[in-house]
């Protein structure tokens, strides 16, 4: 069984089985049944069932934003958010994606008619990460039903729940038998599924280590994948930025989600002629977060288990004992659940490992830049490129940011978030491949040349 604790209160969830080896079967059979009649069907159709599939989401906000809260301890309000844009994404990819496949015609120095077409290929299977435990399924399912293909889930084993209610929400719409389905197993059980024939690609969304280990079984079966892992973002404010504001989203990019977002901003890196002010800013920004019961109207729950936290807790340890100065924060409050109070680490010597890590909780780590220049080599000194948020009001600042920041994403005076409009996906360890927007639809799909 996959047993669960609230992180909020310790106390057990409900304790959810495990597929054994004919399940997995029967799940991988019906996969591969419903993909040969799928792949068939009109985008039309497969576009109304998105919008099917969103309406479910909406009627059912309240109850899937509860199961999230209490298997991995977001606040509610945020839950709720998530899952009003799983919706919004379903029917992006609704009322766009069908203009998305029409096929390409391309031009020919011979005169030799010449078309690509975009054509499913088969069952994907798609792994999943607890921290958006809704929208990181969604922004899979959409593209891969588009697209004509079906899909195959894999949830974090300590959000067992939100994957069945996703499930649910599909049935409930009316999707035929086989097309998304949740493999309730442990991460042991991947590789065999990886190698099954049906199965024809994958994608993760997770940590280095599990990217790593689904990269070489993909390698070695030759089969595609997309990796969207780990990421320590860089939030780089220069002198000519409105420092209020800059302080104001760091924080709130800091401490969404309890610190647990690939895309958080985890290094802020700030030019030393703002450095003390931006810092007076930032410090009151973090120090006002209000921490407490996930139902209620709070800034930040517990973090999503008691190991995530001791995981946190011994890193900002790690980086005291390499020379960081813990400005305030990261203690554990007197509360029952995985609660960690925000914090920030300044000082943090630039070549100490702590600095080279992605701090997956709400503690901050500070750089003084001396100018434009250090501030993009600090960015660019991680092993991670996911994405980045950048401040200034010079244009040239601007241009050089978008030039040579080494990330998948930039975002100019605004805190970065994923939309369905555009690519998400990083470079370096922070994986391959690009999710949303067409990019993310055309991953899996086998684009045909037609000539003649
Ligand atoms: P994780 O431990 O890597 O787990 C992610 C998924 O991979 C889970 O379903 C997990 O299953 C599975 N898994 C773990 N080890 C595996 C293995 N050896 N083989 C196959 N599957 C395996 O990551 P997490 O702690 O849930 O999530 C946090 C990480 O995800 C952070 O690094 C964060 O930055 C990253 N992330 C990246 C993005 C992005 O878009 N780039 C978005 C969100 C999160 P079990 O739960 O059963 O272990």
């Amino acid at each position: 069984m996959f047993q669960t604790t609230n992180p909020a209160t310790g106390q057990p969830g409900e304790a959810l089985p495990i597929d054994d080896e004919a399940a997995i079967e029967a799940k991988l059979a019906a996969a591969d049944k419903a993909w040969r009649k799928w792949r068939l069907t009109p985008a039309d159709e497969r576009a109304a069932l998105l919008a099917r599939i969103a309406d479910a989401f909406e009627h059912e906000r309240e109850r899937l934003a509860r199961i999230a809260v209490c298997e991995m301890g977001k606040t509610y309000k945020s839950a709720l958010a998530e899952v009003d844009k799983c919706a919004a994404g379903l029917r992006h990819y609704a009322e766009h994606g069908p203009a998305m496949l029409e096929p390409v015609t391309i031009a020919t120095a011979d005169g030799t008619p010449a078309r690509a077409l975009w054509r499913p290929m088969g069952p994907v299977l798609a792994i999943m990460p607890w921290n958006f435990p809704y929208w990181q399924v969604v922004r899979f399912l959409a593209p891969t039903l588009l697209g004509g293909n079906v899909g195959l889930l894999k949830h974090a084993s300590i959000t067992q729940g939100c994957a069945q209610a996703i499930v649910e929400m599909v049935d409930k719409a009316g999707a035929p038998a086989g097309l998304f389905q949740n493999l309730a197993v442990k991460s042991q059980a991947v590789e065999a599924i990886l190698a099954d024939d049906r199965i024809v690609a994958a994608t993760l969304t997770g940590s280095e280590g599990a990217g790593a280990k689904v990269a070489e079984a993909t390698g070695r079966l030759l089969k595609k994948v997309v990796l969207e892992l780990g990421g320590s973002d860089p939030f780089i404010v220069m002198p000519s930025a409105d420092l209020d504001e800059a302080a104001k989203v760091a924080a709130k990019a800091r401490i969404q989600n309890a610190g647990q977002s690939c895309i958080c901003a985890k290094r802020m890196i700030i030019h030393t002629d703002v450095y003390d002010a931006f810092l007076e800013r930032f410090e009151a920004a973090m120090r006002a977060v209000t921490i407490g019961d996930p139902m209620d109207d709070v800034d930040m729950g517990p973090l999503s288990s008691f190991e995530q936290r001791d995981t946190v807790v011994d890193q900002v340890a790690k980086a005291q004992a390499e020379g960081a100065r813990l400005l305030f924060g990261a203690e554990q409050p007197p509360m029952p659940g995985a609660y960690l109070t925000p914090g920030i680490l300044v000082d943090v010597p630039r070549d100490a490992p702590t600095a080279q890590e992605e701090l997956f909780g709400p503690v901050a780590m500070l750089f003084r830049a001396a100018d434009i220049d250090d501030a993009i080599a600090l960015a660019n000194d991680v092993p991670f490129g996911l994405g980045s948020s950048v401040w200034t009001q010079d244009a040239g600042e601007r241009e050089r940011f978008e030039r040579d920041i080494a990330a998948g994403m930039i975002a100019v005076n605004r805190m970065l978030a994923s939309i369905p409009e555009a690519p998400f996906g990083g470079i370096k360890r922070s994986g391959h491949g690009r999710e949303l927007g067409p990019w993310g639809l055309h991953e899996f799909l086998n684009l045909t040349a037609v000539l003649g």
